[in-house]
């Protein structure tokens, strides 16, 4: 019988360290500042996975005192009216982190929506002035999800330089940057996609092994390394055989766990390691904002 050999790389608990760290960061500056720092989520219509990961961001804010300055739009709400609001956000000085929750209704055009907001305030890493910053290694806000990846194996010590990093998936929300800050962290990057051939050679051989694409279990036993890395980004709602609904990754964790060397679970990896990141990249915008 197989056994479990992969070490978990718990997402949950790391990111519980860095609430702490951040909540001990604001109370020293706003005794300063006078203000506590302050993110706005934007969220339109009622997408119920999005009215859960917006209120998980408020509840994560609260516990650190950060102020949500969150606004929810019906369905029908135009782009102008959408654009004005993020223009009175950049200008609002209680605002350090302005979001816009995603998918968008089709009808918006959410890329245009996203060039709205003050690169400076841009929490998320989408502004092109923040990805053109990525690609250059200048500082800047950085996608909350790659980074999150990339605190996570910082914090296990998982060396990068000159290893074959594969990512698995070319988003501009996850795909694209990940790669990018890989790179710059000296891996040999691999980037798969949909129509990438003869997919299980390549993923057999990184020594890193990045999923983002959202296909429930995709990776499998025999398309990993033995003691790989692999960090499942993939989050997929299933109704298992009882009719319960549940979360899983792009990994099949009981099969990887038996060939990997580090695993990250779903849920309790990467989404909370995203979570914070937001945080993070609220108070680095509340920090500049007080020292410019
Ligand atoms: P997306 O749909 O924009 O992109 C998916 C990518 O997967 C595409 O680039 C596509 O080319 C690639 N792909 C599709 N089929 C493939 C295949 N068979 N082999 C290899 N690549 C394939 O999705 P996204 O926004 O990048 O998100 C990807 C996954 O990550 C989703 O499950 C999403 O829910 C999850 N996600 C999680 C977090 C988090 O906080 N943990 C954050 C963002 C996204």
């Amino acid at each position: 019988m197989e056994t479990k050999t992969a070490k978990l790389l718990d997402g949950k608990a790391y990111s519980l360290k860095i609430h702490e760290q951040l909540k001990s960061a604001i109370a020293q500056l706003e005794s300063i500042v006078g203000r506590p720092p302050g993110l706005a989520v934007l969220m339109v219509g009622d997408n119920p996975a999005s009215a859960a990961y917006v209120r998980n961001k408020e509840r994560a804010c609260e516990s650190v005192g950060i102020a949500s300055f969150n606004r929810h739009f019906p369905r029908e709400t135009s782009f102008s009216e959408l654009q004005s609001v993020i223009h009175s956000l950049n200008d609002d000085k209680r605002v350090d982190g302005i979001l816009v929750q995603l998918p968008l209704p089709p009808d918006l055009d959410s890329v245009a929506l996203l060039h709205q907001i003050a690169p400076e305030k841009d929490v998320d890493g989408l502004h092109p002035l923040n990805l053109g910053r990525l690609i250059r290694s200048e500082p800047g806000l950085r996608s909350c999800t790659p980074a999150g990846v990339m605190r996570l194996l910082q914090e296990y010590s998982i060396s990068l330089e000159g290893k074959h990093a594969v990512v698995l998936g070319r988003s501009i929300l996850v795909g694209k940057p990940m790669s990018m800050m890989l790179l710059e962290a000296n891996a040999t990057v691999t980037i798969a996609h949909s129509r990438t051939q003869n997919l299980q050679e390549i993923t057999k051989n990184a020594d890193i092994l990045i999923a983002a694409v959202g296909i429930p279990q995709l990776i499998t036993a025999q398309m990993v390394k033995k003691g790989a890395v692999v960090v499942d980004v993939g989050i997929n709602r299933i109704t298992d055989q009882n009719g319960k609904s549940r979360l899983i990754g792009d990994v099949n964790f009981e099969e990887v766990a038996t060939v990997a060397n580090f695993l990250t679970p779903v849920p309790g990896g990467i989404g909370p390691m995203t979570v914070a990141m937001l945080l993070q990249n609220t108070v680095n915008s509340y920090q500049l904002s007080v020292n410019s």
